[in-house]
């Protein structure tokens, strides 16, 4: 059985409560067995990584870049195994899973490259005399808290640019499913970090999670999970003396708009795929439908012939579309919020029913909402599983007010031929990430990624950008 410990100073350590890590594809089967953390290993990891600091962010570019790049080759290498245990962990599919790994080996690779190009500026003072050099540092000792829907591929774009930039860090990655975050470390600490710069500290968000954002010794915070934990973080960073540098990625009620011009095959295949695939655990999942009248009976007909399709099942069985849900809370939540819509005078016009397979898993039938009001709860809370409503408009300009009528703004989509909504969309959209004619929840790894309104707090992770939250700016005077 594989264990799940925690990395602290270089050391891993084993002893203390221990939690049993369950396949929710087959609750039989045990995928590992994890630590469970506590506030003084918490308090131990943050000494490591403070200790560490002042060596690691003057190391030079190319010892970093060896590690980072090292640990990438050897993530690519292995992305079919550690694609499996993703997937036995996390209920993903085979193909979704090793997809994730693949994602984190190539966000190592490019930050690699990125501590070989970090610059700075030299600009002329208003004074005579005086040269002005503007560079970028280190922040200190960082603390990662991410959640359990993407565990390899958001532990990656945290730690990745955390280090290539010269921090030192504790991760804290969700309770539920700790054994890709894990792998992720093991491979990092082989590769070679020093002792202290990257310590693992696997255990709950109320006792390890709280000690990294009171700690005084912790620079920055940098937080993905939902709204209501999201809030707890900001205020706790500001509380903190030092106060504390924190981002937060969060939730989203993401709209993808259905125009009467639109491809009927893209537009059906755009819906089913952001709103089902990873049985709609993606904070950039679409879970709402927004069709205008001429298109609406046409698209509703063929998604929901598209979704009988699907196949539910073992998430690393071959032909498996969606896997299951993560875990009988979240199962619960999905059919809590089933039984709101019909509630609310919602149709469903198709699934929402527990399914029963081989082996005793979480298996929910994709769920369709038709004559939904954009005021309901199911078309303005996060429903976090595979559950869609469809919102009936007249025209575009409905469409695009509708879209924009949430307190989130993560992703958002359209699906036209015209050129004109097209670019109307990308423009007026209120979301961080906007796709046309393509599905709203794949994303690059090397460009911005992030929302607006409640769903993100703070810079930009990934790529170039992820400069912005790891780094500070140093502005220099110099007479010479
Ligand atoms: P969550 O319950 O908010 O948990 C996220 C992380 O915060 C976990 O590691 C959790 O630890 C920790 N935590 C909980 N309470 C804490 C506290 N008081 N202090 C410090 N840490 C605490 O979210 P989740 O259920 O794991 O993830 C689903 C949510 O994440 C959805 O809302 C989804 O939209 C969002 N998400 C957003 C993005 C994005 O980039 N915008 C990406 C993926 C997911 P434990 O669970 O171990 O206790």
């Amino acid at each position: 059985m594989l264990m799940f410990n925690n990395l602290i100073d270089g050391e891993w350590l084993s002893d203390g409560a221990r939690a049993p890590n369950v396949n929710p594809s087959d609750t039989k089967d045990i995928v590992g067995e994890a630590v469970r953390g506590t506030r003084a290993q918490a308090e131990a990891a943050i000494a490591a990584a403070k200790a560490a600091f002042p060596a690691w962010s003057r190391s030079t570019p190319q010892a970093r870049y060896d590690i980072l790049k090292k640990a990438s080759d050897e993530i690519l290498a292995r992305k079919d195994e550690l694609g499996r245990l993703l997937s036995r962990e996390e209920g993903k599919t085979l193909p979704e899973g090793v997809g994730e790994v693949a994602r984190a080996g190539q966000i190592f690779a490019f930050f690699a490259g990125e501590c070989l190009r970090m610059a700075g500026e030299k600009l002329a003072s208003v004074r005579p005399g005086i040269d002005i050099e503007i560079t970028r540092e280190a922040l200190g000792v960082v603390g990662l808290i991410t959640p359990w829907n993407f565990p390899i591929a958001i532990p990656a774009w945290k730690i990745a640019p955390a280090l290539a930039y010269g921090n030192t860090v504790v991760i804290k990655p969700a309770d539920l499913v700790p054994g890709s975050t894990w792998a992720l470390v093991d491979i990092l600490h082989r590769a070679g970090l020093p002792k202290g710069v990257l310590n693992l500290v696997i255990g709950r968000g109320s006792e390890v999670g709280a000690v990294l954002l009171e700690h005084p010794d912790v620079a920055a915070i940098s937080f993905t999970g939902s709204v209501a934990t999201g809030q707890k973080v900001a205020a706790a960073c500001i509380a903190s003396r030092p106060m504390k540098k924190f981002q937060l990625e969060m939730g989203g009620k993401n709209p993808l708009v259905v125009l009467d011009d639109a491809d009927l095959k893209v537009a059906v295949e755009c819906a089913a795929n952001s709103a089902f695939f990873s049985t709609g655990q993606r904070c950039t999942a679409a879970s709402r439908l927004i069709v205008t009248a001429g298109i609406h009976d046409k698209f509703v007909e063929a998604l929901t012939e598209r979704m009988r399709g699907l196949k539910v099942d073992d998430a690393v069985k071959a032909g498996t579309d969606i896997g299951p849900v993560v875990d009988q809370s979240q199962l619960d939540q999905d059919l809590k919020y089933i039984s709101i819509g019909k509630d609310e005078g919602a149709k469903l016009a198709f699934g929402g029913e527990r399914l029963n397979r081989e082996a005793p898993g979480f298996y929910l039938q994709p769920a369709l909402f038709t004559d939904v009001s954009n005021k309901m709860r199911i078309a303005r809370e996060e429903i976090f599983g595979p559950v869609a409503a469809v919102i009936r408009v007249k025209d575009y300009a409905e469409a695009l007010a509708t879209a924009n009528d949430t307190d989130f703004g993560l992703s958002s989509g359209i699906c036209t031929t015209s050129l004109k909504y097209a670019s109307d969309y990308k423009r007026n959209s209120e979301a961080g990430m906007v796709m046309v004619n393509l599905p709203i929840a794949g994303v690059d790894y090397h460009v911005p990624f992030g929302g607006r309104k409640g769903s993100s707090f703070g810079a930009r992770e990934q790529g170039r950008y992820a400069a912005e939250f790891y780094t500070t700016v140093k502005t220099a005077y110099t007479m010479p």
